[in-house]
């Protein structure tokens, strides 16, 4: 029987390197974000150093204030590793080591042909009551414990990233279930938005009228822009609305994809091999981010023939077969350019789709023409060619990362059948 009705959730990140700015908290907010979408209110989050004194001062404080504490990392075997101990504190009970944890990671060393030493025994002792953890990615188990008395809960989880994502997953949601009652899930509809700026989705979201008690969102998760709509209450159908609405509004092709977890290049990917079609590249400005960004997506080499990083002109000249004539008209950076590489990719890989990028990335090598910024994406296919031309104003990271999310858009749009126009996005 589920303790205790919708508790107010705390988080705890312990950890030197998360004050001084070495390592930024990312564990507070996956802990949020999967406690959040279900139905659990987060009351408080905090950050304090690897000493037994501040982790206490820490749980007695969020303690004061809710039923369950979330704790992430300090469960090492290292002397900085005090969570183990000041939890025991706090809750006044000893350590007791846990003999199957010990012998799993004897089990564990001896696999490796590593040495354990008497440090690493550290991480089988828990406090007395606890209920272990399993950690399937590696040796730090995490831990639960009541406190009976308060009708108060912690858990403990490692701090390596994936570890803690995997473990508040698999162990801590069903243990949350099962001890607490969540509230109605909140229902959150996404749209990724790519081409149009974050005040453009704004204007637009603005002219449409949409259900109350319905959350608008919006970040900017360069290049692109995030649009969330979030019912509290749980509301599917009205997100679903609103949905639509918005993308109405927006352009539908500028939206990209619904699904938070996928990417421009995962999406195209799947495009290409829904249709058919094999892509190759060749890339100047972007140096190889494209073919980075496609390969990253698993199963991309049933799509993605390869690329060339054409950096100088000699490489686009022997590799491609870009006419010396055109480089010495029209220059490097220039429609022409772009769609005599993507003619020579395509050649030269056979693919049904030819993709190519030059643009200047600066900081110097712009003109009044050709300012820092301009690039050229041109998309070649065996009966067309075209080449368009865009701007953006930034670093070179951040033109080169604007550049390569240009010409992934520039695919993914003539893939769906939208519009190919110059300057799009913006
Ligand atoms: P380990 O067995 O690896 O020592 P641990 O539970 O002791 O696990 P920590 O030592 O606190 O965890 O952290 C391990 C690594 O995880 C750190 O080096 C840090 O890079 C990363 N890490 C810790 N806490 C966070 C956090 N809140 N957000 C992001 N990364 C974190
Ligand atoms: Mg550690």
């Amino acid at each position: 029987m589920p303790d205790q009705s919708s508790p107010a959730i705390a988080i705890l990140t312990i950890g030197n390197e998360l004050l001084d700015g070495r390592v930024r908290d990312t564990n507070a907010s996956t802990l949020a974000d999967l406690l959040r979408a279900r139905g659990f209110v987060i009351e408080s989050i905090a950050t304090v150093n690897d000493d037994a004194r501040a982790i206490k001062d820490a749980l007695s404080f969020l303690f004061s204030r809710t039923t369950c504490v979330l704790v992430s990392g300090g469960l090492g075997p290292t002397s900085d590793d005090l969570t183990r101990d000041a939890v025991a504190e706090f809750f006044g009970v000893p350590l007791q080591r846990d003999p199957n944890v010990a012998a799993h990671l004897e089990r564990f060393f001896a696999a490796r042909k590593r040495t354990m030493n008497a440090t690493n025994l550290r991480q089988a002792d828990f406090p007395l009551g606890a209920e272990v953890l399993p950690n399937a990615q590696g040796t730090a188990p995490g831990f639960t414990l009541c406190r009976a008395s308060h009708n108060q809960r912690i858990f403990c989880l490692p701090g390596v990233p994936h570890e803690l994502l995997h473990m508040c997953t698999a162990e801590v949601l069903p243990l949350l279930s099962k001890y607490f009652q969540s509230l109605t899930p909140q229902v959150t509809g996404m749209l990724k938005i790519f081409g149009r700026t974050e005040s453009d989705v704004a204007a637009a979201i603005e002219r449409i009228v949409l259900p109350e008690r319905l959350h608008v969102g919006y970040r900017a998760s360069f290049p692109e822009v995030h649009l969330t709509f979030v019912s509290p209450c749980g509301d599917s159908e009205s997100v679903h609305a609103a949905l639509n609405e918005a993308r109405a509004a927006i352009g539908s092709e500028y939206v990209f994809t619904e699904d938070p977890e996928e990417s421009i290049e995962a999406l195209l990917v799947k495009q290409l091999k829904a249709t058919g079609h094999t892509l190759t590249c060749a890339e100047s400005c972007t140096g190889g981010m494209i073919a980075g960004r496609i390969t990253s997506v698993a199963g991309a080499s049933e799509v993605f023939h390869g690329s060339i990083v054409s950096y100088q002109n000699q490489v686009k000249v022997d590799q491609l077969g870009v006419s010396a004539s055109i480089l010495d008209r029209h220059g490097a950076v220039s429609a022409e350019c772009a769609e005599a590489m993507a003619r020579g990719a395509l050649d030269k890989f056979l693919a049904t789709y030819a993709l190519a990028v030059t643009g200047i990335a600066g900081p110097s090598g712009g003109s009044v023409e050709k300012p820092v910024g301009t690039f050229y994406v041109a998309l070649a296919t065996n009966d067309s060619c075209q080449a368009f031309r865009y701007f953006f104003m930034g670093s070179r990271g951040r033109i080169r990362t604007y550049a390569a999310t240009t010409a992934l858009d520039v695919i993914r749009r003539a893939l769906a059948g939208h519009p190919l126009r110059n300057g799009t996005p913006s």
